[in-house]
């Protein structure tokens, strides 16, 4: 199964693709996750990243486009992956296109979740992830056992810094003018299915599933 997960930031994609990794055994591949990662650690690549991070904005299209590069050819991605966060500008769709090509592989689906800006909002200011496994929590919506801490490993939960109103708004300002073009990008390739992702987390699951298996 190789797929993307396309929408806005708070839209539900790292929560739906650790679901889907469960179940499918394939790799998420979050560039997100991956830039933390590089500006935690203080890599020349973080230390480019972080000031477009801390402001909302896109990292250059040359870096992810690198980083996504490499990542699909480590052998986890054999099975599949799943693609959360990238592409988010039309350039990198066509240079995953040049890769997948590259590589003699072929993306199976993209799912859209479509969720209302101000659901977003609530969505990104209640965020709340695991320091130590990364694991996603939401102060209302999906609330751990014990407040502040990871119901699966008692790691402390931190807010990112990016996720206070003023950037988050700036976020989906972002994405509106350079990745919601995509949703067409990939319907004229007959490959977008559109999720509602307003609905519950376990609802939203069963749909994308069904939704990949119909596809
Ligand atoms: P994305 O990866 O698209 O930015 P996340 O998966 O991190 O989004 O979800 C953002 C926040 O919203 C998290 O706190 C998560 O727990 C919560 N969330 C995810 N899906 C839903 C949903 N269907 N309903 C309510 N809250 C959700
Ligand atoms: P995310 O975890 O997907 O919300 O991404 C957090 C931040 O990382 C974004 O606001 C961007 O600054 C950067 N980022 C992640 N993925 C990409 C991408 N595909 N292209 C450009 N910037 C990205």
């Amino acid at each position: 199964m190789k797929l993307i997960l396309l929408g806005p930031p708070g839209a539900g994609k790292g929560t739906q693709a650790k679901m889907l990794m469960d179940r499918f055994g394939i790799p998420q591949i979050s560039t997100g996750d991956i830039l933390r990662a590089a500006v935690k650690d203080g890599t020349p690549m973080g230390l480019k990243a972080k000031s477009f991070m801390d402001a909302g904005g896109l990292v250059p299209d040359e870096v992810v486009v690198g980083i996504v590069r490499e990542r699909l050819q480590k052998a986890d991605c054999a099975k599949g992956f799943i693609l959360d966060g990238f592409p988010r500008t039309v350039l990198q769709a066509d240079a995953l296109k040049e890769s997948l090509l590259a590589l003699g592989k072929d993306l199976d689906a993209v799912v859209s979740l479509d969720v209302d800006v101000e659901a977003l909002v609530e969505r990104l200011t209640g965020r709340r992830t695991c320091r130590d496994c990364g694991r996603g929590f939401h102060v209302k919506f999906d609330p751990p056992l014990v407040s502040g801490k990871c119901d699966t490993c008692g790691g402390d939960l931190l807010q990112r810094d990016d996720d206070q109103e003023l950037t988050i708004r700036h976020r989906l300002e972002v994405y509106s003018e350079q990745t919601s073009p995509l949703v067409d990008y990939y319907r004229s390739a007959g490959l977008l299915t559109a999720v509602d992702g307003m609905q519950e987390i376990g609802v939203v699951q069963d749909q994308v599933l069904r939704s990949l298996q119909a596809g």
